[in-house]
């Protein structure tokens, strides 16, 4: 445990603070793997590509990380990483639209590596409903409700077209999950308490085109 560590503190944390925890986690995990024992601030600083101060003042928000001049012991740096971020047990998954998107989601075999388990995959399309892919056999979204009570479904990957984002989420809200990963190109409402997070790579890929039309403009002379 961090001397002086409160869980309380975790909720007020900035967001980039905790995709920075999950990078230096990534880094130890990478580390155990190598078999080293200890890490500086520098070395988890250089690994997850931040300052080594930008490492002390993330830890700092639980309490008191290390021994100062030693470093951090990696295995129980991890730990407590894992801890904070809730990543102590599997996340039961389900995916809702089995389209292409869906169906390459389920296929894809680390997801359970990462502490996460597909239990459970639901579409509309009852041409799709009952075939399988990797772990799960898909259920029609009328099973959605008691599938998730039964299943104790906890998060959602939500795979659907944009038309239908907003009514699938409010489908499995009304089921009792309380996480949902929008792949969906559009934002969708969710009451208090439901955690949505917007994934996107084309929005990825036009950060990507910026930054090389940036590079490519001809550098203008003051005036
Ligand atoms: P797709 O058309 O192949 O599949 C969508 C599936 O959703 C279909 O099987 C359909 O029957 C099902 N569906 C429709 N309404 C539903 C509902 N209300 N409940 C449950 N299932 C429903 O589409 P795709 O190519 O797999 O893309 C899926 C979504 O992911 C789209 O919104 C697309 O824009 C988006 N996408 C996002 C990324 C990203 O990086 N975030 C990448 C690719 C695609």
């Amino acid at each position: 445990m961090p001397r002086g560590g409160t869980r309380g503190a975790a909720r007020d944390i900035p967001s980039a603070t905790v995709g920075r925890l999950i990078t230096y986690l990534r880094v130890l995990n990478g580390l155990v793997a190598r078999g080293v024992a200890r890490v500086s601030s520098d070395l988890l600083a250089e690994e997850a590509q931040v300052s080594a101060f930008q490492v002390r003042k993330d830890l700092a928000y639980f309490g008191t990380f290390g021994t100062r001049g030693t470093g951090y012991t990696v295995s129980s740096l991890r730990t407590e990483l894992k801890r904070i971020l809730g990543l102590t047990r599997p996340w039961r998954v389900a995916i809702v639209g089995m389209g292409r998107l869906g169906q390459a989601l389920a296929d894809y075999p680390g997801l359970s590596e990462y502490d996460f388990e597909l239990v459970a995959a639901f579409d509309v399309d009852e041409r799709k409903v009952g075939a399988r892919y990797g772990s799960v056999t898909v259920s029609h979204m009328s099973e959605l409700d008691v599938a998730v009570a039964d299943m104790a479904i906890e998060m959602v990957l939500l795979t659907v077209p944009v038309e239908a984002a907003q009514a699938a989420a409010d489908a499995v809200v009304r089921a009792g999950v309380r996480g949902i990963l929008n792949f969906a190109p559009t934002v969708v409402s969710v009451p208090e308490g439901v955690k949505v997070e917007p994934v996107d790579f084309l929005a990825a890929l036009k950060r990507v085109s910026y930054f090389l039309h940036e590079r490519a403009l001809p550098v203008r002379e003051a005036s």
